[in-house]
């Protein structure tokens, strides 16, 4: 399969529909997702375009992770979540609905289950506030 640059991530990399943007660099943007699977889930989407893991640049990939670490740590910090579920799916028979390589970064809290993937929409006022506090610890 080959990428298809109408995805949706694909649309919010060139400008053309908002996000709720924690940071971005010339290699990746990072920002909140609108359909949280617990508060605080950001996403990591590497500006080098490939569908997903599959048929990415080795050096994309090695050029993100490190950011994906320190998003993890700066999510936990703002969040004060007790864990950090790293997610990323290949396919849609594996769960992925975005055609755009992309890492999760989901908040664990103890005592507390995740929300279903791609569920309900969270409030734009909740998802600015938590992308600040976020930027703030990076
Ligand atoms: P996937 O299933 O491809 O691994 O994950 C796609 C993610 O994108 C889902 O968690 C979903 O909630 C999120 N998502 C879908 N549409 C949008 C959108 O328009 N903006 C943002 N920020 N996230 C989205």
């Amino acid at each position: 399969m080959t990428y298809d640059p109408s995805n949706i991530f694909g649309k919010i990399l060139r400008g053309e529909i908002p996000a709720h943007k924690v940071y971005e660099d010339e290699t990746a943007l990072v920002m909140m997702d609108i359909f949280p699977q617990s508060r605080g889930h950001t996403l990591v989407i590497p500006k080098a375009v490939s569908r997903n893991l599959l048929d990415a640049d080795p050096a994309a990939l090695a050029a993100v992770i490190p950011l994906v670490q320190k998003v993890a740590k700066a999510v936990k910090s703002a969040t004060n979540a007790d864990g950090i579920r790293l997610a990323q799916f290949n396919e849609a028979t594996a769960g992925q609905t975005v055609f755009h390589l992309h890492f999760h970064i989901i908040p664990a809290y103890e005592g507390t289950a995740l929300a279903p993937h791609a569920g309900g929409k969270a409030d734009d006022a909740e998802l600015a506030a938590l992308a600040s506090e976020i930027a703030a610890q990076l």
